[in-house]
């Protein structure tokens, strides 16, 4: 099957949604693919009320920020094809190839392509990591929030970024105990907002502490707990420090990698933006990679929270428009400076400020880039 598609926009989490909304409202003939049965992305797993100002959602749960993307879509005609995986771009115009169910391959041939694919967990390698029972944080989200079946009785989590410290409240919400949090830094990583939440409910905190081992039950079909150690300032584990603790979940949440499987395809370059992500798409101030014609928004394009990829979408959504003249330059400017305005307020602050710091870096190299390619 071949199908021709002004723009494709490959993932419907935040990133993407926005993408397709600002690009359908100009009148571009805009696709939506993604892998999952549901729209929405991780938004959809987020349950709890986002922070912040009110032209960033504050106050609004993440689930229904999802919705409300998708009612937009809807609205706007966006064709959107769920279960489907962009697997494959090829290079002198040959398209993008897609798995539609698992069974049913097609190419796309899109004129512009807006690559909002997201990011991925980062595993953590000890003995006992592969057992039953030890699981990532987002997978813990999956099960408790969408899905509804529980992890475990006592979870440990190690890790205390937002997403560990979100994962652990949520699973007190969901009737788990949390037999406590281990970060190996000598302070919590997360907003105090979040790490407010589960000291008052209680959880035990082993700031300067890692997991040695997770010890499997006698069969090896789960976990009957884990061993943890206090780390020294190289974070090597302090030997005669060692204790156990009792639990049949272990949830890891230690960061998370921008999804670049397709751009690497596309063979755009690459960048080390720090914090954002080791190996990050470069991208202009457009959200367009080095390859003339695809973008990236969202975590794919260094990893920060949803509503900076919903703004980074509606950019990558507004230049893919502008530039196949569905805008004019001048609507155009006045539409990405409102968002640039808004990403900016997002970029502030204690957490903020060195996002803002790694994108601009990421942009200027940009820029050097497309200097030497015209020297
Ligand atoms: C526990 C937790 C709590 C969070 N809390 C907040 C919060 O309070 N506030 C906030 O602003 N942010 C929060 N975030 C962050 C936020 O969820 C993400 O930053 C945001 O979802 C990123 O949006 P995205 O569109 O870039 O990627 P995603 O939401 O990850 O969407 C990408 C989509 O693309 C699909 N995809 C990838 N590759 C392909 C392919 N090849 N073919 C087809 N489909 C593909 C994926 O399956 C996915 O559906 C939280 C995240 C977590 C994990």
């Amino acid at each position: 099957m071949n199908k021709e598609v002004e723009i494709l926009v490959v993932g419907a989490g935040p990133a993407g949604l926005s993408a397709a909304i600002e690009a359908a409202r100009y009148g571009a003939d805009v696709l939506v693919v993604d892998e999952n049965s549901k729209p929405g992305g991780q938004l959809f797993k987020q349950i709890h009320k986002f922070f912040g100002s009110r032209r960033h959602h504050a106050g609004v749960r993440g689930v229904d920020i999802g919705n409300e993307l998708l009612d937009e879509v809807e609205k706007l005609g966006v064709e959107v094809m769920l279960n489907t995986v962009a697997y494959g771009i090829y290079p002198n115009d040959e398209g993008v190839a897609l798995a539609v169910d698992g069974e049913t391959g097609m190419i796309v041939h899109p004129q512009k392509i807006i690559m909002a694919t997201g990011a991925s967990e980062n595993p953590l390698a000890f003995p006992g990591w592969t057992l039953p029972g030890v699981v990532g944080a987002g997978a813990i989200q999956t099960m408790i929030n969408v899905n509804r079946v529980p992890v475990g009785e006592r979870v440990l989590m190690i890790g205390s970024g937002n997403v560990g410290l979100i994962v652990s409240y949520q699973l007190l919400q969901s009737g788990a105990e949390v037999a406590g949090i281990v970060e190996a830094a000598p302070q919590l990583g997360g907003y105090g907002v979040h790490s407010a939440k589960v000291r008052r409910a209680g959880v035990p905190i082993f700031t300067g502490h890692t997991v040695l081992e997770a010890v499997p039950n006698e069969d090896k079909s789960g976990i009957v707990g884990a061993v943890i150690a206090e780390v020294d300032d190289k974070f090597q584990p302090v030997k005669g420090t060692e204790q156990f603790i009792a639990c049949d979940c272990i949830g890891i949440a230690v960061g998370l990698t921008p999804d670049i499987a397709l751009p690497a395809m596309a063979h755009v370059e690459f960048i080390n933006a720090g914090r954002l992500g080791s190996q990050v798409p470069m991208h202009d101030r457009d959200m367009m990679t080095t390859q003339d014609g695809i973008y990236v928004a969202g975590d794919a394009s260094g990893v920060e929270e949803a509503s900076s990829a919903i703004e980074e979408g509606k950019l990558a959504g507004i230049a893919a428009a502008q530039s196949l003249g569905k805008i004019s330059e001048a609507e155009a400017a006045e539409a990405k400076a409102k968002v640039w305005e808004s990403l900016n307020q997002l970029r502030t602050g204690p957490f903020g400020a060195g996002r803002a710091q790694a994108k601009e870096q990421i942009i200027r190299q940009m820029e050097d880039w497309k200097v030497k390619q015209h020297a």
